[in-house]
């Protein structure tokens, strides 16, 4: 029969999917002997039970009995237990930490008779009534789903009879009364006793945990992760201990590392007297906790070695909470750390420097989405003239611009209308994701850099400054005001800088990352800080080991030089048709309108030159490496103006309508498609159009031809793109075979090339064995395959229907953004697998967006293809997920 619960000595750090995060590190964490309280985890597989049966497993409620037995045992006092109670917390644990979530209920045992045990215990009376109305405050939240704010509506009513502003001036009377006041707010919202059978509390809050899986901020928020929609949540369930006993007492979380900028030393913030939702939550204003030091020396000395331990056991910066309850120290949870993108390069060369790990797994732990979030343009250093307004806490890097926003819906509202925003709050809380994914930056006057405003923006790679206290922040009125009088209304556009903390008023202009410099050259290792070299060094790791080579997508000379610049060997994709576009259109216009051959003739004759001037750019630009050109693909309808404006132009006109116009509409109508996606384009075009692919051949064989007499060394690959049958492709490719070898028998020069065809038909993959016997190489154009391959219009469906995809979990992310790997991606292992046995060798690579994607580049190489493609920006990104693929 399944085992649905693990006690914590039971358990270890690997049972992730099992335990979750918290429950498995909690586990490790006491079989390596630290002071963990007592407790158990109720595992993910029982929640999966819960959430499909809509009721708990067998066997489990025994477990449950015999595991809190023996907790009770170990503690020598029963759950609740009247003279001297065990009081335990409830814990959410998913296996990836998900602060969408965090469903808590403390001090689950208390009641009217336990609450006076634990009073006597504890000797404080007030201490026992403060942690009783927590209890029913958080399970009235939780399990209860009470809104909040009655129970803080209530405190504030306590706190203003008392004529005072804080927590700690209420008595134990006032919270007494307090309880009262819960109780009723229980009753009258949930229409139910709050519950003071021990047992009952705890069942209701592992239900609700579970339920906790499902609520829309959690799913918001693997959405936005990608995590996948089944893997539910443990439960854990801890003996509690207090922080909030006293100012020998306390709370806190530490990194041992700085989470933003990865330097060595000791971060973390300490609430003394406090208990641990305190920190978390930001409500109270934290002290760093190099303080501690001076508060309670033998706990600080403690903590200190704990963190060398974990370090050195987990091989990585970790987090961790911890609380003293009168002197004694307890660890909570701890955990591998999220970090900011510069921290992570910087950590991961620091651990390669002490030899905790090898520099395969220092790039194991940098990503390419934390390259390309290093890529992104800062502020300029130089900010005379422009109004400071402040100075936060650093808490998640980048350089935000935006009309300043107080809530979430408006963040939402005025992004979807394209507008940049930043949200400003007094603290965020879990509520608050759907407007901090929506806004480029999020500030708080509020919370240290643990808290969830720096946590979650941290997670999403996204601009923070928080904790900036000197900042007035009123939110129902819409407006901060800042130390020297400046008041800031909504709208008002405001920069802050998540590397400083600074905040300004006013856009700041910004400039290029130190990182990106790098990669253009234009900043030498040697002058660059250590997170130049840490990416330099890692960079240069993955590039030894990368199977696949990099490509880029680009179609001008200085796109291919840039891309060559960020370690591109080659062009994967130069679309041709990006050279029509322009003044140049007008050349088009004319090709279709032409009524016969010659007029025909003298429109190709007249964008010949263009395009080889344009070739020649590029080969030069690329020289000694290949460069992949495709020949025309889109309908020709796009290069004419539209039917509906050029109809009512005409009409206008009426007999007085310019000859050419009416020329023109009569082309728009001929060439108007139903579903121009599947019509005249690609491959068609080149059989349908005399001479038009044969301009495009000749250009390039001059281009080379030129290039060679200039000495260099042209690489063309000639590529056609949306063929479905071998027939098309032999047609063209004997078309551009006889115009190769006319142009090396006009100008003597012979430069071979390359003709090979796209992927981008699921026919094309399905015949691939016989499409490969006319072509040199295949390129899968993934962004065609995925449209055709599901039937979704590429240019519709994201946002037409997508979100509500992603909601039901059809997909975890955009198929058109991440390759569709048992779909799509059957289609291309058919094809490569298909054509390299019709053709051993065949080059195989991919130009379609997913070239550029980490999880993709990850499937090209499992595939075996040769190369990846992508924009140049992306190319560094690429050349990462190469080489960490490899390892
Ligand atoms: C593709 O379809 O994947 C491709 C690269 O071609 P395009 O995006 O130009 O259609
Ligand atoms: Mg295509």
């Amino acid at each position: 029969m399944a085992k649905f619960v693990y006690d914590f000595t039971e358990g270890n750090k690997d049972l992730k999917d099992l335990l979750g995060g918290k429950g498995a590190n909690l586990a490790e964490m006491t079989n390596l002997g630290l002071p963990v309280p007592p407790g158990f985890t109720i595992t993910t597989e029982a929640c999966r039970h819960y959430l499909e049966h809509g009721g708990l497993p067998d066997g489990l409620e025994d477990e449950v009995d015999r595991h809190l037995a023996e907790l009770e045992r170990a503690m020598g006092k029963r759950l609740g237990q009247s003279d001297d109670p065990l009081l335990v917390s409830v814990r959410s644990g998913a296996k990836f930490s998900m602060p969408g979530m965090m469903e808590t209920v403390l001090n689950v045992g208390l009641n009217d008779e336990s609450v006076h045990g634990l009073a006597a215990q504890a000797g404080d009376e007030r201490f026992a009534w403060d942690s009783y109305r927590r209890l029913i405050q958080m399970f009235g939240g939780t399990v209860l789903g009470i809104e909040g704010e009655l129970f803080e509506d209530a405190v504030e009513a306590a706190k203003k009879a008392r004529g005072t502003n804080d927590d700690v001036d209420l008595t134990a009377e006032d919270f007494k009364d307090l309880v009262e006041r819960f109780k009723a707010i229980v009753r009258e919202q949930a229409g139910r006793e709050f519950p003071t059978d021990p047992r009952e509390q705890m069942d209701l809050a592992v239900r609700a945990v579970f339920d906790s899986w499902n609520a829309p901020r959690a799913i918001l928020y693997r959405r936005q992760e990608r995590i996948p929609v089944d893997l539910g949540t443990a439960v854990n369930i801890c003996s509690m201990v207090f922080g909030n006993l006293g100012m020998d007492s306390g709370t806190g979380v530490a990194f041992t590392r700085d989470p933003a900028s990865g330097q060595q030393g000791i971060y973390g913030d300490y609430l003394q007297n406090a208990q641990g939702e305190d920190v978390v939550a930001g409500i109270r204003n934290t002290v760093p906790l190099t303080e501690l030091e001076r508060l309670d020396k033998a706990s600080y000395d403690q903590l200190l070695q704990i963190m060398e331990k974990l370090e050195n056991h987990y091989l990585d910066m970790c987090d961790i909470e911890f609380t003293i309850e009168r002197g004694k120290l307890w660890m909570l949870q701890t955990r591998v750390g999220k970090r900011t993108a510069a921290a992570a390069f910087r950590i991961a060369c620091q651990l390669l420097d002490q030899g905790l790990i090898d520099a395969d797994e220092a790039a194991r732990r940098v990503k390419g989405d934390q390259l390309a979030q290093l890529m992104f343009p800062r502020f300029t250093s130089t900010t005379d003239g422009i109004t400071k307004l402040t100075r936060g806490m650093n808490a998640s890097p980048g350089a935000a611009v935006g009309k300043v926003v107080f809530t979430s819906a408006r963040a939402v509202e005025l992004a979807e209308r394209g507008e940049d925003v930043i949200l400003v709050r007094r603290e965020t809380n879990p509520d608050d994701l759907a407007g901090m994914m929506a806004a480029r930056g999020v500030l708080t006057s509020r919370g240290g850099k643990t808290s969830h405003a720096a946590v979650v923006a941290r997670g999403m790679g996204k601009t923070c400054v928080c904790g900036a206290e000197e900042l007035d922040v009123d939110v129902k009125a819409g407006r901060f005001t800042a130390p020297d009088g400046t008041t800031v209304t909504e709208g008002d556009v405001i920069s802050i800088d998540g590397s400083s903390g600074d905040v300004y008023l006013g856009e700041v202009p910004v400039e290029d990352s130190p990182v990106v410099r790098y990669f253009e050259g234009e900043l030498a290792v040697a002058d660059g800080d250590d997170l130049v070299k840490a990416v330099d060094r890692l960079m240069r790791h993955a590039d030894g080991r990368a199977a696949l080579a990099v490509r880029a997508n680009a179609d001008n000379p200085e796109d291919a030089a840039r891309a060559r610049r960020f370690g591109a060997r080659g062009i994967g994709l130069c679309r041709t048709e990006h050279m029509f576009l322009g003044d140049r259109r007008r050349l088009v216009e004319a090709l279709i309108l032409a009524e016969d051959d010659a007029e025909r003739q003298a429109a190709l004759d007249a964008l010949e030159p263009l395009q080889r001037s344009d070739f020649e750019g590029i080969f030069a630009a690329m020289d000694g490496l290949p460069v992949t050109i495709r020949l025309i693909d889109p309908p020709l309808h796009e290069f004419l103006p539209d039917l509906t404006e050029l109809s009512v132009k005409v009409a206008l006109a009426g007999d007085g309508a310019d000859p050419r116009d009416r020329r023109l509409l009569e082309a728009v109508n001929r060439l108007h498609e139903q579903n121009p996606m599947l019509g005249l384009r690609g491959v068609r075009l080149g059989l349908v159009i005399p001479g038009l692919f044969s301009m495009q051949v000749r250009a390039i064989a001059e281009a080379a031809a030129a290039r060679r007499n200039a000495g260099g060394d042209p690489r063309p690959e000639i590529m056609i793109p949306l063929v479905g049958a071998v027939q098309e492709l032999e047609a063209v490719r004997d078309e551009a075979r006889g115009i190769l070898a006319d142009v090396a028998r006009e100008t003597g020069v012979d430069v071979p090339a390359l003709i090979g065809t796209m992927i981008e038909l699921p026919r094309a993959a399905l015949t691939a064995g016989q499409i490969a016997e006319a072509a040199e190489f295949f390129s899968f154009g993934t962004n065609d395959l995925t449209q055709t391959t599901w039937g979704f219009s590429r240019d519709d469906v994201e946002a037409a229907f997508f979100s509500r995809y992603l909601e039901l979990g059809i997909f975890g992310a955009s198929p058109f953004e991440t390759l569709d790997r048992d779909g799509v991606g059957r289609l291309v292992r058919i094809a490569a697998e298909e054509g390299r046995r019709a053709r051993p060798g065949l080059k195989l690579g991919i130009c379609g967006e997913h070239g550029g994607d980490p999880d993709s580049v990850h499937f090209c190489h499992e595939v075996g293809l040769d190369y990846v493609s992508c924009s140049p920006f992306r190319v560094p990104v690429a050349r990462l997920e190469a080489g960490r693929a490899a390892i």
